[in-house]
């Protein structure tokens, strides 16, 4: 029976983990059904513990853009383990992959490594609090940057959208220090800012949305903020944990040719393990203890294991000067291929990608900031997702997600995905 033993161990996870599960979007909620527990993973695929392969799209939300187990990465973090595996106090491996970092990204001459997205992106709000010394922050409806408290805002009612919490726990005094934008509106940021003048610190942006399906910025959008940044005495945090040495080398950035005053790390750069990372000018950021007055530390940072697997990982990317080409044709070979099925079955449908990461929305309009991804036909979605999981092929379980392709997949298995959404495509 398919998920057998998946469904036993999530009645035994829910019994001692809130909701079986370790981070909500796991737990299957947004589909219905039961998460399926993985055993396994070599490659492109995935093995569940009712050993059930699955191509996978998720990778492990975007870290295996080589694929799973690569075995550089893999013998990496053995042959560090061996040696022990945490000292508290400085190794030359973080400076290697710190060199490493900043060769390979644009416009940044200083990175600090931390243990994951969530952490970087709070270190670098408070970075830019205490360089611009001003309290307030910018963030986009829609856009994720981590669970720490000052990102959990929803908007606030009336034309000025003052942030109130959206998750229990938050203060109210947290939330109106951060204050909602709508995604690829440049009229609206120049609003909020004329509001607030002097007192805005940073806007902080994922240069591609990648959590509210695939969003690419409209030509223009990331260098009108730039614009309006540099006019009003604005630092510009791209939140690259899901896009920096994802779309290119050098991320987002070196994509769009646009320059961040601070950029965020996290999946890639951590080759699977937990790593996230902050970077940005010399100026900006001997501002952090112990040279400067912004306190920020953790015990675990820079481990070694995740260090080994984080340069392991970089490495392999620098080395690999075909691989970004090859990302690109693979992911649009497999939009194409979509395209024709839900185009053939008469489905309302957009699909938006930027290199690897593409996203299936149920709408025909297009989909360009958070309200036009939330009226995607959710019923749709769920059969959509696990007409494709029965077939053996693994996708976010959430419409709010975004796939990443990994270079270890073939054409072949984009072949058989294209045929399974084929065959989902009739039920919907
Ligand atoms: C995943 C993600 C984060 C949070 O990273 P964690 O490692 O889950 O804390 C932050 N920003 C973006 C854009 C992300 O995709």
């Amino acid at each position: 029976m398919l998920y057998q033993r998946s469904s036993q161990l999530f009645v035994a996870a829910e019994q001692v983990i809130p909701g079986g599960v370790n981070s909500p979007v796991r737990a299957f909620r947004a589909v219905g059904g039961t998460p399926i527990f993985m055993k396994s993973a070599k490659g492109a695929y995935l093995t569940d513990e009712d050993n059930k392969q699955y191509i996978d799209y998720i990778n492990s939300w975007g870290p295996m853009i080589l694929g799973h187990a690569h075995e550089p990465v893999v013998e990496a973090i053995v042959a560090k383990a061996k040696l022990g595996t945490s000292f508290g106090t400085p190794t030359e491996l973080e400076t290697k992959i710190a060199e490493l970092a900043v060769s390979m990204v644009p416009n940044i001459d200083k990175i600090r490594f931390v243990n994951s997205g969530t952490e970087a992106c709070m270190s670098a709000v408070r970075l830019a609090r205490g360089y611009t010394k001003r309290d307030k922050i910018v963030k986009f409806s829609g856009c994720y940057h981590g669970h720490s408290d000052s990102f959990l805002i929803a908007a606030g009612s009336g034309a000025v959208t003052f942030g109130t919490p959206n998750s229990p726990g938050v203060t109210a005094g947290t939330a109106k220090d951060t204050i909602l934008a709508r995604y690829n509106d440049l009229d609206n940021v120049s609003e909020i800012i004329g509001q607030n003048q002097g007192e805005i610190a940073a806007i902080i942006i994922e240069p591609v949305a990648g959590n509210m399906g695939c969003i690419p910025p409209k030509q223009g959008f990331l260098q009108g903020l730039r614009n309006l940044c540099d006019a009003n005495g604005i630092l510009l945090i791209f939140d690259e944990v899901m896009t920096g040495f994802r779309l290119a080398k050098g991320g987002a950035q070196e994509l769009f040719g646009i320059k961040a005053d601070i950029v965020c790390f996290g999946k890639v750069i951590g080759g699977g393990l937990p790593v996230g990372a902050f970077a940005a000018s010399s100026e900006i950021m001997n501002y952090l203890a112990p040279i400067g007055p912004v306190y920020q530390a953790g015990t675990l940072s820079g481990n070694p294991l995740a260090m080994a697997a984080g340069y392991a990982m970089l490495q392999a990317i620098n080395a690999d000067s075909g691989l970004f080409q090859r990302l690109e044709e693979k992911t649009a070979y497999l939009e194409n291929g979509l395209r024709k099925v839900l185009s053939e079955k008469g489905i309302a449908y957009t699909i938006n990608r930027v290199g690897s990461m593409i996203s299936v929305h149920f709408d025909a309009d297009p989909v360009y900031d958070f309200q036009t991804a939330a009226k995607g036909d959710n019923e749709s979605f769920r059969k959509f997702f696990h007409g494709l999981l029965e077939r053996g092929v693994y996708i976010a379980p959430s419409a709010y997600e975004t796939w990443f392709l990994c270079d270890a997949l073939t054409y072949e298995d984009l072949d058989d995905t294209i045929k399974a959404a084929a065959e989902v495509a009739e039920t919907l």
